[in-house]
């Protein structure tokens, strides 16, 4: 009898230990994106589909987080409590060298590339009956420069700086989320708002579908910023990505990349998983998202200023994507 529990305590006991050291082998990583209505917050969605597909292989759970864009992405990457962040090309420039929202921080170095995905533009969407068709006519206007952790708010600023517009004293501004804007838009509490997002998204589909009529404005005579920093050039939105929307044209515009960033205390293998999914199945990982039609493993590799992750390169290299 005493043998026959002994031996239940011992089964027990070391199904006990075998079921812990599985459980303390599997990681949690979690992927800041932005708001549910952009196409960061799916786009990290694809992200994690691909690897958490595979979870018998790494044990990895890859989860995604809502949150204000991107330099709140940066900045809880830095502080370890992203694993992974969704950011704009330029933000990843300028925290990786301390410039603009890191210039009192100071160089983020331990900022990692993983991979560039979409085209983002800076997207400029205002209300017909405001009479703005040009960044030009935002003056005196409501216009929303977007949250402090976007990516979206320092473009505003930098493109209506290039034009002779202060926001702080020649507009009426606001800086709300971008999720929020387009119902303020539509609700007349705004006159324009901008967003830095790939296309189609679902904050300008809502904000251009209902009752208040709203185009996509140009922004043009821009070409001294374009020519002084490296991390922006000359886009446009396509008029064909909303229907809704009263443009005749596409507008024309500047833009970024969107990246997948993490840091340097993220472990390699980890890395290196979420890269090899995303390549490996690349053509399904394509079919997620409409915006991500134009991309090729090639274009993936553009865009990154920071140093490439050594889990990121270990994949380039086996790959022969990077020599
Ligand atoms: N580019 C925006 C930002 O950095 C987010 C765009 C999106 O969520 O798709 O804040």
């Amino acid at each position: 009898m005493k043998k026959g529990l002994l031996v239940c305590f011992t089964v027990f006991f070391g199904l006990c230990m075998t079921i812990g050291t599985v459980q303390a082998k599997r990681v949690f990583v979690a992927i800041g994106t932005g708001g549910i209505t952009g196409v960061y917050y799916p786009t990290g969605g694809a992200i994690a589909k691909m690897v958490n597909k595979k979870r018998d292989l790494y044990d990895i759970r890859a989860t995604v987080e809502s949150t204000g864009g991107s330099v709140f992405n940066v900045n809880s990457v830095m502080s370890g409590d992203l694993e992974f962040g969704v950011v704009q090309s330029d933000r990843q420039y300028q925290a990786f060298n301390g410039l603009a929202e890191w210039k009192d921080k100071g160089p983020q170095k331990d900022l990692r590339a993983v991979f560039s995905i979409h085209p983002e533009s800076v997207t400029l969407v205002a209300a017909v009956d405001s009479g703005i068709k040009n960044i030009s006519d935002l003056r005196g206007k409501r216009v929303n420069i977007g949250n402090p952790g976007s990516g979206q708010r320092q473009n505003a600023i930098d493109a209506l700086n290039a034009v002779g517009i202060d926001y702080n004293k020649d507009l009426d501004v606001e800086s709300i989320k971008a999720s929020e804007a387009a119902g303020v838009l539509q609700d007349g509490r705004i006159d324009a708002f901008f967003y830095t997002v790939g296309h189609p998204s679902g904050s300008i589909k809502e904000a251009t579908s209902g009752a208040r009529k709203v185009l996509i404005a140009d922004i043009t005579d821009i070409e001294s910023l374009l020519a002084e920093t490296p991390y922006y050039a000359a886009s446009f939105v396509p008029s064909a990505a909303y229907p809704g929307a009263q443009n005749e044209k596409d507008a024309k515009t500047f833009g970024v990349k969107a990246t997948l960033v993490t840091s340097a205390k993220v472990a390699d293998d980890i890395v290196y998983a979420i890269t090899k999914e995303v390549f490996e199945n690349f053509e399904e990982f394509k079919k997620l998202h409409p915006a991500y039609s134009i991309l090729t493993k090639e274009s993936m590799l553009k865009g990154l200023s920071a140093t490439i992750h050594p889990g990121a390169m270990k994949y380039y290299k086996e790959s022969g994507l990077i020599q």
